[in-house]
């Protein structure tokens, strides 16, 4: 076998199991470079890919080589070198296969009909192959993955909770769109939980519930978008109770997103949330550092737009917060360069990211803010709060007033005396330690506290 050979093989391999995205982000444009007696060196186009390769991927790489060729390998660097010294090196001849990038592109996508995802409400741009992986939403989706390829089987329901802008609608919708790709017959729904409960409403008031019952009743995939809706709505709950029975009774398929666990969502009727927590739980979490670039550099690739490893650092070092955002400060980087036909320099790029940064800075906090919030979610008055009264509905708001006044403000104690009317700061630190101590063991101390972040963040 030649190196460039094995190096074909390894990568098949390497294909099979990562998504379309990470795969061409991590392993465009490498190769081997030399193979000694068990001693070898893959190149690669950047320090990035190389630090990446060497972390991530190494112990994959050696086994797989090492299953491609049959023979122990003592030793595997990597080098930033230019894949095309490599071919020459190796004398490749024009007419050898062209190496890995050159090769002929993949045939076009057989992946179903934009008419079709259109039909059923996805967007044809959230597919696996377009997800990349990190630490942070492997469990997710793998999950998600199983459910395409045996549906109604491994894990039913499927529910990822996870934050905002995390990813967990692209994973939703990729399990349909995979699923209409092996089979354009699938019936498949993806509705929010908000829609769900507005056709439930209206099919009522019609008396269409019956078309209703038989359109989600006889679907082989449900998808239901932030499923925390739901929280609340009693007769929406009922009938997706019945629904959901149903589904799950026939082997059919549902995937659930929301932004909190099952166990989290206020007023969810017991019987819901056990059946929420019957199949498989996964969480995605805010990517870190590594994933973020990782991500970036997939985007740019997608969109046909280069940025050096430097400049991709540094927009992944100043938006930490989800990937829309990461998104957003990416497209407005590649429109403003783009429209003005300047090149990326690290001046232009923190330019627009202090921009981008003050447009969504979150709205700041006041200590009046977090009175109102917190009188708005315990349903009592400003006075209340700040008042006399030692009835626990009204001391309960007041010790979570002085909690968030120091955990958002870093108020000192004697400060948050002085806001609640003048209070000693023995009482505030006396409210303070009780909420912190409570939190842990307590959910729903923990649910009002970010129920009024929320109200308190809320735009
Ligand atoms: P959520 O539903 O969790 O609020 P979305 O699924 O809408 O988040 O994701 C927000 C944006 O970020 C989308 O454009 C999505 O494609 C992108 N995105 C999120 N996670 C990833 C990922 N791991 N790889 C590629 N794109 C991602
Ligand atoms: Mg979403």
């Amino acid at each position: 076998m030649t190196n460039y050979e094995i190096w074909q093989a390894v990568l098949a391999e390497f294909e099979l199991t990562l998504s379309k995205a990470n795969f061409t982000t991590w392993f465009r444009n490498t190769g081997i470079s030399s193979y000694d007696q068990g001693r070898i060196l893959v190149c690669v186009p950047n320090t990035f890919t190389k630090s990446w390769l060497e972390k991530k991927y190494h112990t994959d790489l050696v086994k797989t080589i090492e299953r491609v060729t049959g023979k122990p390998v003592k030793r595997v660097e990597y080098r930033v070198e230019n894949i095309k010294n490599v071919t020459e090196k190796e004398c490749i001849t024009e007419n050898t296969p062209a190496v890995f990038t050159q090769k002929q592109p993949a045939p076009r996508s057989t992946g179903p009909k934009n008419s079709l995802l259109l039909q059923f409400g996805l967007n044809p741009k959230y597919t696996f192959s377009s997800f990349i992986v990190g630490k942070e939403n492997e469990l997710a989706h793998a999950a998600a993955q199983a459910v395409a390829s045996k549906p109604g089987d491994t894990y039913n329901p499927l529910f990822i909770y996870g934050d905002v802008g995390l990813g967990k609608t692209h994973l939703l919708q990729a399990i349909g769109q995979a699923m209409l790709a092996k089979n354009p017959q699938t019936k498949i729904l993806y509705v929010s939980s908000e829609k769900f409960t507005n056709e439930f409403v209206t099919a009522v008031k019609e008396g269409k519930a019956k078309e209703f019952k038989h359109r989600y009743r006889t679907v082989d995939l449900l998808l239901i978008d932030d499923i925390q809706f739901i929280g609340g709505k009693e007769q929406t709950q009922e009938e997706f109770f019945h629904t959901f029975n149903e589904l799950h009774q026939q082997g059919r398929q549902v995937v659930m997103t929301s932004d909190r666990k099952p166990k989290a969502i206020p007023a969810l009727e017991a019987r819901l949330r056990s059946r929420f927590e019957w199949g498989m739980i996964a969480d995605i979490s805010v990517p870190n550092m590594e994933t973020r670039s990782a991500i970036l550099q997939a985007k740019c690739q997608e969109k046909g737009f280069s940025l050096s490893e430097n400049l991709i650092n540094i927009i992944a070092v100043s938006i930490e917060s989800n990937v829309r955002e990461l998104e957003g400060a990416l497209n407005k980087i590649i429109a403003i360069h783009q429209l003005k036909n300047t090149p990326t320099t690290e001046e232009s790029v923190r330019e627009i990211l202090v921009g981008f940064a003050a447009q969504h800075a979150k709205p700041k906090a006041t200590p009046s803010k977090i009175l109102d919030a917190a009188a708005k979610y315990f349903e009592l008055s400003k006075e209340d709060l700040l008042g006399k009264s030692r009835e626990k509905k009204i001391s309960y708001p007041r010790q979570v007033v002085m909690y968030l006044l120091r955990k958002e403000l870093s108020l000192s104690f004697p400060a948050i005396g002085q806001e609640l009317g003048g209070r000693d700061h023995t009482t505030a630190i006396h409210a303070y330690k009780k909420i912190v101590e409570s939190i842990e063991k307590n959910e729903k101390i923990q649910q009002d506290i970010e129920r009024v972040t929320q109200e308190l963040y809320a735009v």
